[in-house]
């Protein structure tokens, strides 16, 4: 087995990974689109034989989850190339695809080219060639993430992809690394939160309790988070109703909140007739009950907030989209970010104790960090220095 990084090691996101069987078959873990550089330019995409260069085409690709620095590069490599994602991921995508459509930000060519994905099951495990591949599903701020354990030539790895503990879903990982994966002999693990050793991270359910707390103290409040994080909303909606207010969102939001009702078996995913899309006549009704509405920046979003003056502004997703640094970001968040605006959030990602213990679940005997800007804290944490000499970097 040969594995070569040839992106992520030491930034976060734009993540590809290829695994190499002895005999030959390739399959390229991740797709991520790069994240822009500081002062906003869109770096160059990498060239990977194969995939988006000349040369014999791997022979597939797996998705972890659908965040652009995972994913983001679909449409630029060989249509001839199967791609694999989880089934649910697939159908948030296509949602989310529709209003990028919408928005003169994405193509029926794009949405055409999503609608041919092929999709995983947990824990099925799928065969390229003599490759392996067994997804796990794990908690992260993309609903329906995994982690992937890689068999071939008699070695194991495990990719984690994006991954925390203490979201909802967070208990589960754990066990299901226990019962699912055992030992590996290499650990390709993301590490975005590394740089902030120490630091406990606020679990999502705490973030109910302050949301609850600021939706009775306030009639009117207006939300922004990624349309994406299920989770977040999820708990934002379930804040909303325990203090008595509407949970209003647009036509696009609601879609996506119905389908995970539809294919979601615990109560927190419950959103049916509970969720309100936005349309004038439900004015009255919000101003009477007091509510909850998701906005982002658009101008639909900025008339409904000229028309409840007195309201609190809950900003609810990662606040460095929000520094001058991330340039794609800023540029349209600081008009529609008020100054005063009231923060709200937790990270997606795995802390430090969340890493350990997946280590010490899966005792790799080499650790490879992905995804972060400070793989040498891996170091601190007893990972063997060691290459494997059949394995780059
Ligand atoms: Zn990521
Ligand atoms: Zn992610």
């Amino acid at each position: 087995m040969k594995v070569i990084i040839h992106r992520g090691t030491h930034q976060i996101g734009g993540c590809v990974t290829e695994i190499q069987s002895n005999k030959g078959t390739r399959i390229i873990i991740d797709i991520g689109e790069n994240l822009p550089a500081e002062d906003g330019r869109n770096l160059p995409d990498i060239q990977v034989e194969g995939l988006n260069k000349e040369g014999k085409n791997v022979d597939a690709v797996f998705v972890t989850h659908y965040h652009g620095d995972h994913i983001g590069m679909f449409n630029k490599i060989s249509s001839e190339i199967p791609i694999y994602v989880g089934e649910v991921s697939k159908e948030i995508y296509k949602i989310l695809q529709k209003r990028l459509i919408k928005a003169k930000k994405s193509s029926k060519e794009d949405l055409k080219l999503i609608d041919e994905f092929r999709t995983y099951k947990i824990p099925k495990k799928e065969t390229i060639k003599d490759i392996s591949i067994t997804p796990i599903e794990v908690d992260h701020s993309a609903f329906n993430s995994h982690m992937l354990l890689i068999e071939c030539d008699g070695k194991r790895l495990l990719h984690t992809g994006d991954f925390r503990t203490h979201g909802p879903r967070g208990k589960s990982v754990i066990p299901a690394l226990e019962k699912y994966v055992g030992k590996v002999d290499c650990l390709i693990c993301e590490g975005t939160t590394l740089s902030r050793k120490g630091q406990t991270l606020v679990k999502e359910t705490e973030l109910e309790e302050k949301a609850q707390e600021i939706f009775i103290k306030n009639k009117n409040t207006f939300v922004m988070c990624s349309s994406t994080n299920i989770d977040r909303i999820a708990i934002l909606h379930k804040a909303a109703l325990k203090a008595g207010r509407l949970f209003v969102c647009d036509s696009y939001q609601k879609e996506m909140l119905m389908y995970i009702d539809s294919i979601a078996k615990s109560d927190l995913y419950k959103f049916k007739n509970k969720v309100l899309s936005y349309a004038e006549n439900i004015k009255e009704k919000m101003e009477k009950m007091g509510f909850v509405m998701l906005v982002r920046p658009n101008s639909t979003s900025k008339k409904v907030m000229s028309y409840f003056p007195n309201h609190v502004f809950v900003y609810s997703q990662w606040e460095g989209y929000l520094d001058e640094k991330h340039k794609d970001q800023y540029s349209y968040l600081q008009e529609f970010v008020p100054k005063d605006y009231t923060y709200l959030h937790t990270s997606g990602h795995a802390n430090y104790e969340a890493i350990k213990k997946v280590c010490e679940t899966v005792k790799p005997k080499i650790v490879i960090p992905i995804h972060g800007e400070n793989p040498e804290a891996f170091e601190s944490m007893r990972a063997r220095k060691q290459r494997n000499k059949n394995t780059k970097r």
